[in-house]
């Protein structure tokens, strides 16, 4: 099965170039609110839904009616109206699910940063990047590109543009088998308890970053008048912070899923997805914070193209349950100590939770054993604890 990889560079931009990138994106972004507010009106006034394939056949009319958006290439502006069918896909399927998701919103300048080459209007000769409609630009190709590009997406960044390619690579990346298991609870206090008794720690480059940004934040507050230079140079300033951060984040989240699908054939972790987790909002603030959600999908991609299994499992009393008698010990969450009163059994709390996701992975492995050695993920269909449905 070959595997898709996204390669990002650096584009070196001139001016001509990016005033043709800005264009295109404030195109998109009115073809794309257009399209939010026909299928809105198309609701309410005559009740039928509206779908990809009736907004894009409405396209060749726009463009010979408009000629900024006839100076898009065609099939960005197709992509552009997929996005806004994903965006009502999945507002749909929540509301079927029974949540309670926003309706697909409007995006203002700030929100709406990147397009895509889904097929071709894109050539890469060299280090030189040509688009189709809009000019061609030298790409910073940091390491080689191995395999076949698919699809090809310019995004806007803080400190810059950027061009990123999903690239097919034909090789299998397995690697051989460890014959070995494990379980990991993603925590709080440190980032992750593996069930050998292993901690990760979260880096310590976090909390100076925390501070600059605050920095940051406090100088843009300073800046009273909306409209003037300094403002947006705080403002800059203050985003760049965050991409600095969101980068190194997902360096450690990279670095440690590698570090983790070397050593071990099969991976549980707990299903974060599963509803009520984050009903708790303080538990939901770390949540998002730790990044978890970011860790487990690009854990899963990688045991994906290594060949490992990620099993996710139910995280319903990982950490009250006795991981050696079964037994559930309540426990507060400042209570950082597993002390069972049943079998004597003691160990710092996360790794008593892990050791318990780990057997629940080894439950569901050998219910699933038989469909062969592949990579695959795991999840429990109807999530019950010692026969209790919770
Ligand atoms: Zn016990």
């Amino acid at each position: 099965m070959p595997g898709v990889k996204a390669y990002k560079f650096k584009l070196k931009t001139n001016p001509a170039f990016e005033q043709a990138c800005v264009f295109t994106l404030d195109t998109c972004r009115e073809l794309y609110n257009a399209s939010l507010q026909e299928r809105r009106d198309a609701y309410q006034i005559n009740h039928v839904s509206l779908n990809y394939n009736s907004q894009s056949a409405q396209l060749p009319g726009i463009k010979a009616l408009r000629p900024d958006v006839a100076a898009v290439y065609s099939q960005v502006l197709q992509d552009v109206l997929r996005r806004s069918q994903k965006a009502f896909d999945n507002f749909f399927r929540r509301v079927k699910a029974g949540q309670k998701p926003g309706y697909p919103r409007f995006k203002g300048k700030a929100f709406f940063d990147s397009f895509v080459y889904p097929q071709s209007g894109f050539r890469l000769e060299g280090d030189k990047l040509h688009l189709s409609k809009i000019g061609s630009c030298r790409v910073r190709l940091s390491r080689p590109i191995e395999g076949t590009i698919k699809t090809c997406t310019i995004k806007r960044e803080a400190d810059g543009w950027y061009v990123v390619f999903a690239v097919e690579c034909n090789q299998s990346r397995f690697i051989p088998k460890t014959g070995k298991a494990t379980g990991i609870d993603l925590g709080i206090e440190c980032f992750a308890a593996v069930s050998n008794g292993e901690r990760v720690e979260n880096p310590k480059h976090y909390r100076a970053a925390e501070s600059e940004l605050k920095r940051a934040q406090r100088t843009v507050a300073r800046r009273k008048n909306k409209r003037s230079n300094r403002r947006r140079k705080a403002i800059n300033i203050l985003a760049r912070k965050h991409l600095h951060i969101k980068r190194q984040r997902a360096d450690f989240h990279h670095k440690t899923a590698l570090d983790v699908i070397r050593r071990y054939d099969h991976i549980t972790i707990e299903d974060l997805n599963v509803c009520g987790m984050v009903r708790n909002h303080h538990l939901a603030k770390s949540i998002s914070d730790a990044g978890w959600n970011q860790f487990a999908r690009i854990l899963t991609s990688k045991a994906a193209n290594a060949g490992r299994e990620v099993i996710l499992v139910n995280p319903a009393y990982t950490s009250q349950d006795c991981s050696q008698c079964g037994s559930r010990v309540r426990k507060s969450l400042t209570v950082r100590e597993h002390r069972c009163i049943n079998c004597g059994f003691v160990a710092h709390r996360d790794h008593n939770a892990a050791i318990n996701i780990q057997k629940r992975g080894q439950k569901r492995g050998a219910r699933a054993s038989g469909m062969g050695y592949e990579a695959r993920v795991n999840r429990e269909e109807s999530p019950t604890i010692a026969g209790h449905p919770v």
